[in-house]
């Protein structure tokens, strides 16, 4: 239930009808608008309904929230967008976060040159992956805790916050210690103990859309992470499986306004998973941009004819800057600034 509080409602009246709801076991998740808040209550609707909080000072009205998802849905915060806040660069809104960086950490130097580069390109974020969910246990799986060493070396160097995968939970408390958003990977998306185990770790979260997930699906993955009291959740589209084999997975552009018409949680767009190769990352990241993604993240490495995986379709890094340069100007065709500095 969406709990519409009057616009003259004072603080006092917001916290009693929070108070109120959580006397029935239901959680309250206030969404403070310039012009009116609106209270979530999530829980049993019943216990909820029978709460009488239409008779409540400063409660205007008491609406079901008609979609299976729920603190995501854009019926939560009509007209707004969130924006979430790394470190002082903004995703969302009229913010554009361009997160940019190799696959995965291979060795100190690699990392080291990889991060100096995209900072000067300017790059938002960047992104490295430490452990890495390979389709072969055969395959390297990244190199863990040291990874995630160099991934705090090279944001020492640069001061870019840093993306990278946390895999498993149990790898949680590492992982948080480096990662100023956790990303969660396509075949984690409805892994749903990690999900509200990171929802509960209270960092900013970048969650990947399934290989075959529809867009409720990932918003209801997202719900995971928001029932637990985390409100910055970044939805990532990264290309799905179709009938097409002429790249590696089909980037649904649709996926962006249709999100943002869903949801009120910014929208990013990977376009080098989607593609595959090289060649096509540059049109699908300004085809993204122009559409009204809120950022990109794509992989950048110094030399990616030698990288451990991914090499085909990750950008050279001294093409970056180019690059960043051309989706800066895609973004601003859909009203969006590029946050690459501390606000
Ligand atoms: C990645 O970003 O390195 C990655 C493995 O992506 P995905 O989970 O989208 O395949
Ligand atoms: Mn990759």
């Amino acid at each position: 239930m969406m709990i519409v509080m009057k616009p003259t409602a004072t603080d006092e009246q917001v916290a009693a009808v929070i108070a109120r709801i959580e006397s029935c076991g239901a959680r309250a998740h206030p969404s403070r608008g310039e012009e009116v808040t609106i209270i979530g209550a999530i829980g049993d609707r019943e216990h909820v309904a029978r709460l009488g909080l239409e008779g409540h000072e400063g409660v205007e009205k008491v609406v079901p929230i008609l979609k299976p998802f729920k603190l995501s849905s854009a019926e939560l915060k009509p007209g707004e967008r969130t924006v979430v806040d790394v470190d002082g660069r903004r995703i969302g809104g009229e913010h554009f976060s361009l997160i940019a960086g190799p696959c995965t950490v291979e060795s100190r130097d690699q990392t080291l040159t990889a991060a100096h580069m995209v900072a000067a390109g300017g790059a938002s974020l960047f992104r490295g992956g430490a452990y890495k969910p390979r389709s072969s246990p055969y395959s390297f799986q990244g190199l863990g805790q040291e990874g995630l060493r160099l991934l705090a070396e090279a944001k020492a160097q640069t001061g870019l916050p840093i993306v990278t995968e946390l895999l498993d939970a149990r790898d949680l408390e590492p992982v948080i210690e480096v990662a100023d958003v956790i990303q969660v990977g396509a075949r984690n998306m409805q892994n749903y103990a990690l999900l509200a185990e990171i929802g509960r770790a209270g960092k900013p979260v970048l969650l990947k859309r399934g290989l075959s997930a529809t867009l409720e699906e990932l918003l209801m993955a997202a719900e995971y992470v928001l029932k637990e009291g985390n409100p910055d959740v970044l939805l990532c589209e990264r290309g799905i499986r179709t009938f097409e084999t002429a790249y590696r997975f089909t980037l649904d552009l649709t996926a962006i306004p249709v999100l943002k018409e869903l949801s009120h949680l910014p929208v990013i767009v990977d376009p080098s998973h989607a593609a595959g190769r090289r060649a096509l990352v540059e049109p699908l990241s300004l085809a993204a941009a122009a559409a009204g993604a809120d950022g990109i993240i794509v992989e950048v490495h110094p030399e990616p004819d030698e990288a451990i995986c991914d090499g085909p379709q990750q950008l050279r890094a001294d093409g970056f800057a180019a690059y960043a340069e051309k989706v800066e100007r895609a973004a601003a065709i859909a009203g969006k600034v590029l946050s690459n500095s501390p606000a």
